[in-house]
């Protein structure tokens, strides 16, 4: 693969590739915006905000967004930066399984959770710590999100960040939207899965890395 950068052609390296997770970071949480919001959502339904039970209900939901969406304020970068070289871990997968997670739906702001799956094929010997991996879900998943956009964010900041050769991500998720709402309540779990960089254009390397990972459907 070769990228364009600056109008020179140039072998991707950690450093050369282009952040994907450059979006703008937001001022600090304000929490006691979300305080009145709250206040306003009990009385739409019908609430009374100030009885007993409720009083504290709107500080408490703004401490819990702030933890819940601390990941808006925080890059992959800051983690898959640290890497430790492992020479001749080229053309090895690494694979992690079952990183558990919790997210937010951006459409109805209800949780989803479930797991992580990542595979990946390191570059230059470059390859990060398990916990590592572990904080750089959590920076996607803890924002309004869609299950299959932290796939793909997870996976472009392996090849982004950490300069892998290619990045495999596959999510297994409940959704507390599909499963509380309608009359028709769904259990079922929603799988995705993303790839990058040799993964996503080497289909018998894909191959290898689904078997790697595995499914639930297929254990
Ligand atoms: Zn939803």
């Amino acid at each position: 693969m070769l990228l364009e950068i600056d109008g020179f052609r140039t072998e991707p390296t950690a450093r050369n590739l282009p952040r994907r997770d450059s979006a703008p970071r937001p001022r600090r949480i304000d929490c006691p915006r979300i305080e009145r919001a709250v206040r306003e959502i009990l009385v739409a339904i019908g609430e009374n905000p100030d009885r007993d039970g409720l009083l504290e209900t709107p500080a408490r939901v703004a401490r819990a967004y702030a933890e819940v969406f601390a990941g808006l304020q925080q890059s992959a970068s800051d983690h898959l930066a640290r890497v430790f070289d492992h020479e001749g871990a080229d053309g090895d997968f690494v694979v992690v399984r079952d990183i558990e997670f919790f997210s937010v739906c951006e459409h109805h702001l209800l949780p989803f959770f479930g797991r992580v799956h990542i595979v990946y094929l390191p570059a230059g010997g470059r390859v990060v710590g398990l916990s590592k991996l572990a904080r750089t879900v959590d920076v996607f998943a803890r924002r309004p999100q869609l299950q299959e956009r932290i796939g793909s964010q997870i996976a472009e900041a392996l090849v982004g960040d950490l300069g892998a050769r290619g990045a495999g991500v596959v999510i297994e998720a409940s959704h507390m939207c599909m499963m509380m709402r309608g009359a028709a309540k769904n259990r079922s779990d929603t799988v995705t899965s993303a790839f990058r960089g040799s993964l996503q254009t080497d289909a018998s390397l894909r191959k290898e890395a689904l078997a790697l990972i595995g499914s639930r459907s297929d254990r």
